[in-house]
């Protein structure tokens, strides 16, 4: 399996069904160490990318991603717009087109280092970047192995799913979290569980 256009269009949906669908627990989480509105910031983005990608004409999974992306940053305001936003621009500039494994699990790369560029999160801080750094790890070694894209997928959505859960004991150095200091301690981050989310897309549409 290619991670075609289908396959991206396909991607980017389930991303908005599932962002719709979990919008209050995001928001919930970004209640306890932000302000509350990290679920309806996505929401609000992907329901915008939805509208954007019945317009565009037919094009490689490259051009889905790259429009997902510049839909993102127009639409939303939170720090998650324009990181998300840049990511998916730079997944979608460095698709090929058919990819295979190995293709996406650098396109997936590219994504990781344009949020850190913009972001400037280390691992550790307690941010996107703590889901996003293993899933990439795991996509590659997967792809590296010889890995299907199913698998490589699940792989990446697992470590990611554990890097999420994994921010909970840590304190947050970047973003709007970072000025409870202390108090930011105990609560999952709402950035590192929507990128879990988006993974775990990407391996659900993957496996049906
Ligand atoms: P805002 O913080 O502007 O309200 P959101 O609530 O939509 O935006 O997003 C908050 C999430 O953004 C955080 O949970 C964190 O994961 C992520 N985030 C914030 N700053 C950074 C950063 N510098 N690098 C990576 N991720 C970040
Ligand atoms: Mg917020």
């Amino acid at each position: 399996m290619d991670f075609d256009t289908p396959l991206a269009e396909a991607w980017v949906r389930a991303i908005a069904a599932a962002v719709e669908k979990e919008q209050g627990r995001l928001t919930e989480l970004d209640s306890a160490i932000g302000d509350g509105d990290h679920g309806s910031n996505l929401q609000r983005g992907f329901a915008a990318v939805l509208t954007a990608l019945d317009g565009l004409p037919p094009a490689g999974p490259g051009a889905v991603l790259t429009k997902t992306g510049t839909t993102l940053i127009s639409k939303v305001g939170g720090a998650s717009g324009p990181l998300y936003g840049k990511a998916f621009r730079a997944i979608g500039a460095a698709l090929p087109e058919p990819a295979g494994p190995a293709a996406l699990a650098e396109a997936l790369a590219a994504g990781l280092d344009a949020i850190r560029a913009l972001g400037k999160a280390e691992p550790g801080d307690k941010t996107i970047v703590d889901a996003y750094t293993p899933a990439v790890a795991a996509f590659r070694t997967a792809a590296t192995t010889g890995a299907t894209l199913p698998e490589a997928a699940a792989a990446a959505a697992n470590a990611a799913d554990q890097g999420a859960r994994a921010t909970v004991p840590l304190q947050a150095r970047k973003g709007r979290a970072s000025y409870l200091g202390e108090r930011s301690i105990g609560h999952q981050d709402p950035g590192a569980t929507s990128t879990a989310l988006i993974f775990r897309t990407l391996a659900d549409i993957t496996a049906s």
